[in-house]
């Protein structure tokens, strides 16, 4: 059994729909089961008819107009025109027009899984169909009815027990079955997600409770790199890497695989396969259980937007437990995610990330206790298996703030030029 993993990028448009059809033919059907995200950027879309649910209610009708004309495009370049999908789409979208109008909920998070549920159930019925309609057989499955979670919209937790049992209940591995990424259902019924990105997690969860031989993700890069190329020029492919690696990669912030994913497989050896579905031709990179990296190079991982702020005492006494503590708390509760911390006898550094925009209100309320300073807009470069000469370039991109290294990762906050 293996489980195949298409992302957004992979079936953005006809074109990539009739690529996914090669590979399939190519790498063969039987005993598969391919877990499938919303097309293109359409998460995203979906999100906005949220927001205009919530705050426009005048925006309602264009953002939906927007998803309706792109996956009714779509189809049009599929199948031919009396063919039952354009209608099974159109009984997709009118769901979220009818759901719109009865709900009566101000529950954002659970709206928001309600609704943007939508791409997953199109993008699959679309591509369900179409393979079936070029003689690639196979069943679709709602995934609401097999990955059972509770009731945390937007980032739901797995009922392993009940998943499995359902997920063996009702998959027939011999053949080949279409489901749904990133999304679970509820006791009560209701669509859950398992938080942005979560399809690749889907896919981990299926090859656990199914006893996969292996999982593939296929992507739109050649497989795993050892740097992001939308920031780096000089990108290489790891052939092979742990698990343990890949954990580490993701938790410093390298956004190859979703982090959860890789439990599931860990725990029952499953190697996961990262591809390319441009070249299918090519490896890619296989990760699985001990193996030394190969090749055996620096990898980096940038974050930027971050925020790197100095706290002492007021009267110069101490950093210790409690108020560190106390610093904490407060950082817990503005949503300032630390991501490298520094502690002398009298200072206490962090790096923090400020996606939510709320360091200044932290600034106010930390700055009548302690001595505060800080510096915005800062990146912090992280590179695992360092050597001198990388650790040169990155200090050579600016005005290095603070360096942090461990056996095998080093971190650098640095002050662009
Ligand atoms: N479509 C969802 C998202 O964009 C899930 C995924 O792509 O993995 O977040
Ligand atoms: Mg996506």
């Amino acid at each position: 059994m293996k489980v195949y993993k298409f992302g957004g990028a992979s079936i953005k448009d006809a074109d990539s729909i009739k690529n996914v059809a090669n590979i399939l033919q190519q790498e063969g059907t039987n005993n598969c089961l391919l877990v499938v995200s919303a097309m293109g950027k359409m998460t995203n879309a979906f999100e906005n008819i949220v927001n205009a649910y919530f705050d426009d209610e005048q925006k309602i009708q264009e953002t939906i107009l927007f998803v309706t004309n792109f996956h009714s495009e779509i189809a049009q370049n599929l199948f031919p025109e009396n063919h039952k999908t354009h209608q099974e789409i159109t009984i997709l979208l009118g769901k979220i027009v009818g759901f719109l109008a009865q709900n009566k909920s101000k529950d954002y998070d659970y709206l928001y899984d309600q609704i943007v549920c939508y791409g997953e159930l199109l993008a699959t019925t679309i591509l369900s169909s179409y393979l079936n309609h070029v003689g690639i057989e196979n069943t679709w499955k709602d995934v609401r009815t097999l990955i059972k979670t509770d009731s945390i919209f937007r980032d739901a937790t797995v009922n392993w027990e009940e998943t499995e049992q359902q997920i063996n209940s009702q998959i027939d591995s011999s053949k080949l079955t279409i489901v749904q990424g990133f999304l679970g259902g509820d006791s009560k019924g209701n669509t859950t997600t398992l938080g942005r990105e979560g399809s690749d997690y889907t896919a981990g969860i299926f090859a656990y409770c199914l006893n996969a031989d292996k999982v593939t993700i296929w992507k739109d890069v050649q497989g795993v790199l050892n740097a992001d190329p939308r920031v780096f020029q000089e990108t290489q492919l790891l052939e092979q890497i742990s698990y343990e690696e890949t954990i580490e990669m993701a938790f410093y912030g390298a956004s190859v695989i979703h982090p959860k994913t890789i439990q599931p497989l860990q725990s029952k050896e499953i190697p996961l396969f990262v591809r390319s579905f441009i070249n299918p031709d090519l490896k890619g990179t296989k990760i699985s259980r001990g193996v030394a990296i190969n090749p055996h190079i620096p990898c980096f991982i940038v974050k930027k937007n971050q925020v790197f702020i100095s706290i002492s005492t007021l009267d110069f006494s101490f950093m210790v437990e409690d108020n560190i503590s106390h610093i904490f708390k407060l950082l817990h509760q503005y949503q300032l995610r630390v991501n490298l911390i520094q502690n002398s006898a009298i200072s206490f550094s962090v790096c923090v990330d400020n996606k939510f925009n709320h360091f200044d209100a932290f600034y106010d309320s930390i700055k009548s206790s302690f001595k505060v300073s800080f510096v915005k807009e800062v990146d912090l470069y992280t590179v695992r298996h360092f050597t001198n000469e990388t650790l040169n370039t990155i200090d050579q991109l600016g005005k290095s703030l603070i360096t942090q290294i461990n056996k095998e990762t080093a971190q650098i906050v640095v002050k662009q030029n």
